[in-house]
């Protein structure tokens, strides 16, 4: 008889239902990891209230969850690390190995990339996950669980720091708070930017940008944004704005806020499918567009930059939740904006 586990199981929008399912078996080139903390997503908790995320279509039960750590309990038979007893991030995508986005370092761009937590993947919402070797991280002694599930959305915000070419000293404006503006905060103190400018319209939010070393915060809804960035940068707006809060709104801002020949970078996921920016302007000023989506080959700088202590995302993590309490966690993330940043569910 093949030995059961439990799983928190989506089948429709709003039903996510704990059952006991098989417990996986590691394949040869793969370890079993009993998993210890997941972080919950945004992209998670739209799954589970809306069933899709554009063309991704929840259509068979799914396990959601893809910000993740665990302790290894088995190997498979070619595995030489990581070994039984080790600590562990996951990386969520595992692509095909072969294809032209493989071959040419580009592997998250693989079109048979398999990804956690989205349609038809499962992710890692269950008591065991069994990965490929190579797609898991050890995690330095340093660091918990807690902070190994957060390699994730860290890497996110250092993958679009990284894709935009900061350079040390560099003023950077921040469009929204949330987990991901708040890494991309933390990724450009590493990388050496000088002035940082985190933007949003939550309280909580704000006070977690400056306690997270945000030089300076500015509340869009008591502040004209423009002109107090202007204002902080001797008229001329800031070298790099990095986008995160995913709005026409904000998307077309990063226009007016970005100095002459300054670097945009679009991270946040809009609901509108287009979006009208103030193109003429952004040619005239000759700024440059960067898109920027997940990540790709960056956990190892992640969990170095975060291991070392050079990087802290502690702070962003406001609520924990033991696993069995996972719809509790999601309904958090959700309706408490103002309180909630990072929520953590741990086993
Ligand atoms: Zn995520
Ligand atoms: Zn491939």
């Amino acid at each position: 008889m093949t030995e059961k586990m439990r799983a928190f199981v989506l089948h429709a929008p709003g039903d996510m239902r704990l059952e006991e399912i098989d417990m996986p078996k590691p394949g040869s080139d793969e370890a079993l990891v009993k998993m210890k903390s997941v972080g919950v997503c945004g992209s998670d908790v739209h799954y589970y209230c809306h069933g899709r995320i554009g063309s991704f279509v929840v259509k068979n039960p799914i396990i959601l969850g893809h910000e993740c750590s665990g302790e290894v309990t088995a190997v498979g038979s070619d595995v030489m690390n990581p070994r039984v007893g080790d600590r562990v991030v996951f990386e969520p995508g595992v692509p095909c190995r072969k294809c032209w986005y493989c071959r040419n370092g580009r592997y998250t761009k693989c079109p048979k990339i398999r990804f956690m937590a989205t349609p038809p993947d499962d992710g890692a919402l269950a008591e065991y996950v069994a990965w490929p070797a190579d797609y898991l991280f050890k995690m330095p002694d340093s660091m918990s669980f807690q902070e190994g599930a957060s390699v994730e959305p860290f890497a996110v915000g250092l993958y679009a720091i990284r894709r935009s070419g900061l350079y040390p000293s560099a003023s950077v404006a921040i469009l929204g708070a949330g987990p991901i503006g708040l890494a991309t905060l933390e990724a450009a103190k590493a990388r050496g930017a000088g002035q940082v400018i985190l933007v949003d319209v939550m309280p909580n939010r704000i006070a977690l940008a400056k306690e997270m070393g945000a030089t300076h915060v500015i509340d869009a809804e008591k502040e004209d944004v423009t002109e107090k960035i202007k204002e902080l940068t001797n008229g001329e707006g800031t070298h790099f704005v990095y986008e995160t809060a995913g709005t026409a709104a904000t998307f077309k801002q990063t226009v007016e806020l970005a100095r002459d020949g300054g670097f945009i970078t679009l991270i946040g996921l809009p609901q509108e499918e287009e979006i009208a920016m103030p193109m003429v302007d952004a040619l005239i000023k000759e700024v440059n567009f960067i898109t920027s989506f997940r990540y790709n080959n960056i956990f190892e700088e992640a969990i170095t930059l975060m291991g070392y202590g050079r990087v802290n995302v502690k702070p962003m993590i406001t609520h924990e939740f033991p696993f069995a309490q996972t719809l509790e966690a999601f309904d958090i993330t959700e309706n408490a904006k103002d309180k909630a940043v990072k929520v953590m569910i741990n086993f």
